[in-house]
C-alpha cells in the first residue's frame, strides 16, 4: 500500500447511484517524481455520471469522480524537472501507466498494453491503493501525467480541455481533420462543443448534428459552418454521403446507421461517446462506400500538451457554468437532460 498522509476534503458517491456527499481522503506526500497540486477547478464529464451510476461495470466505491483538473503546483519531489511551485497545471483521465510498453514509449499511454491507472475509480499500479479524482482539494501525481496550462487560458475554462479537449483533439488529428475536410460532430455537449472549436481551428468545414435546432446559434458562434437537426428528416436525407469524418460524442443509445449513412466513400465515423451498451450496426451502412467505424479514447500525455498549446495559440477554451460543489447532484440531473451550455465546472474553493 502506498503511504498516504495528507488529509484532503472531497465529494464522493458512497455507492452506485448514490448522491455525492462530503468525504475525507488521503493524498500521498510527493515522492521524488511527484507533483502536489492545489486543485482550483474540476470539470464535470458525462463519464463521471456513467461511472457513479456504474453503467460501465466494475465501479469502485466510495468514488471521488473528476478528471478535468486544473490547479496550481504546491510542491514538487526532488527529481521533478518540468514543474515548480506556482505553475498552472492540469491533470486528465490518467495518473500512471506501465511506462515501458510500446504504446507508453510512443507517448500513447492511454493505450498502455499492460495497464494505465485512471485518475479515479481505479487502483494504483500496486493493485491496492484506490485512486480518487478531482472533486477534491488537492492531488499528488507523477510528473509524466501533469501538463502545463497556457498562460492566456483561464484555469476554469481550461479544465474541460483535460478530457473533453483531448478526447476530441486526438481523433481529429489522427484522422487528419483540416482544410478541405468535411467534419461532422454529433452531439453538442461537453465533448461536442470542444470538437467544433478545435476542428474549426484546424481549418475543417464543420457541421454540427444535434437533435433539435436549439443549439444552432451557439454552434455557429463556435465555428460551425453548417447545422443539422436530426428531428428534421428531410435534412437527414439530404446529408447522405456528405462527410469525410464524423466525431460521434453521443452519450446514450442512438441509431448509428443514420450517422454512418452520412459518410462519403472512405469516410470514417469515430465513436468517442461511450454509452454502456451495444449499438446495432447494419453492415450495409458500411460496405457499399468502404466506410469505417472506429473508436478513440482520450490522448497520450505528449498529445495532451500539444492540444493545450494548440488551444492556447488559438485562444480556445470551454463554455462553462461554474458551480459550487454542493450543486453537483443537481448538475448530474441537468447533464442527463443536456441542460448545460456546455460544461459544468466545480469551483473547488467551495469545498473549503
Ligand atoms: P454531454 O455533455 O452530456 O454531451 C452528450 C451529447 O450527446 C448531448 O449534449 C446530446 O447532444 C447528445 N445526446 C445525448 N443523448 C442522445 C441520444 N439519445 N441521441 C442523440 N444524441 C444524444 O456528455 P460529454 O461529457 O460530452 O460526454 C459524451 C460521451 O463521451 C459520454 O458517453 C462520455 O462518457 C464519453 N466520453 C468518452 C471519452 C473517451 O475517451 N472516449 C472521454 C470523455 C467522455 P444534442 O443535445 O446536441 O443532441
Ligand atoms: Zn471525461
Amino acid at each position: 500500500m502506498i503511504k498516504t498522509a495528507i488529509k484532503t476534503k472531497s465529494y464522493a458517491a458512497p455507492g452506485a447511484n448514490d448522491q455525492l456527499k462530503p468525504f475525507e481522503i488521503q493524498r500521498r506526500e510527493p515522492g521524488p517524481h511527484d507533483v502536489l497540486i492545489d486543485i482550483k477547478f474540476c470539470g464535470v464529464c458525462h463519464s463521471d455520471v456513467h461511472q457513479v451510476k456504474d453503467e460501465w461495470g466494475g465501479a469502485r466505491f466510495p468514488m471521488v469522480p473528476g478528471h478535468e483538473i486544473a490547479g496550481i503546483v504546491q510542491t514538487v519531489g526532488e527529481q521533478v524537472t518540468r514543474f515548480k511551485p506556482g505553475d498552472r497545471v492540469g491533470v486528465g483521465c490518467m495518473v500512471d501507466s506501465c511506462k515501458e510498453c510500446k504504446s507508453c514509449q510512443e507517448g500513447e499511454e492511454q493505450y498502455c498494453e499492460k495497464r494505465n491507472v485512471l485518475t479515479y475509480n481505479d487502483v494504483e499500479l500496486d493493485g491496492k491503493t484506490p485512486t480518487f479524482g478531482g472533486y477534491s482539494e488537492r492531488i499528488t501525481v507523477n510528473e509524466r501525467f501533469v501538463v502545463h496550462i497556457p498562460g492566456n487560458l483561464p484555469l476554469e475554462k481550461a479544465a474541460p480541455l483535460l478530457c473533453a479537449g483531448i478526447t476530441t483533439y486526438s481523433p481529429l488529428a489522427h484522422w487528419n481533420a483540416g482544410p478541405a475536410k468535411s467534419v461532422a460532430v454529433v452531439g453538442l455537449g461537453g465533448l461536442g462543443h470542444m470538437a467544433v472549436k478545435i476542428a474549426s481551428a484546424m481549418g475543417a468545414n464543420v457541421t454540427v448534428i444535434s437533435r433539435s435546432l436549439s443549439k444552432k446559434a451557439d454552434a455557429e458562434r463556435m465555428g460551425a459552418k453548417d447545422y443539422l437537426a436530426t428531428s428534421d428528416l428531410s435534412a437527414v436525407e439530404k446529408a447522405r454521403g456528405k462527410f469525410d469524418l464524423i466525431i460521434n460524442t453521443v452519450s446514450s443509445a442512438a441509431d448509428m446507421n443514420t450517422y454512418l449513412d452520412m459518410l462519403k466513400r472512405d469516410g470514417a465515423m469515430v465513436l468517442v461517446g461511450a454509452p454502456g451498451e451495444n449499438l446495432p450496426v447494419n453492415p450495409l451502412s458500411l460496405i457499399p462506400k468502404r466506410r469505417s467505424l472506429a473508436g478513440s479514447t482520450i490522448g497520450g500525455m505528449r498529445e495532451t500538451q500539444e492540444m493545450l498549446d494548440f488551444c492556447g495559440k488559438h485562444n480556445i477554451a470551454a463554455d462553462i457554468e461554474i458551480i459550487p460543489i454542493e450543486k453537483i447532484n443537481k448538475a448530474y440531473e441537468r447533464l442527463l437532460k443536456s441542460d448545460v451550455r456546455y460544461r459544468f465546472v466545480i469551483d473547488i474553493a467551495s469545498l473549503k
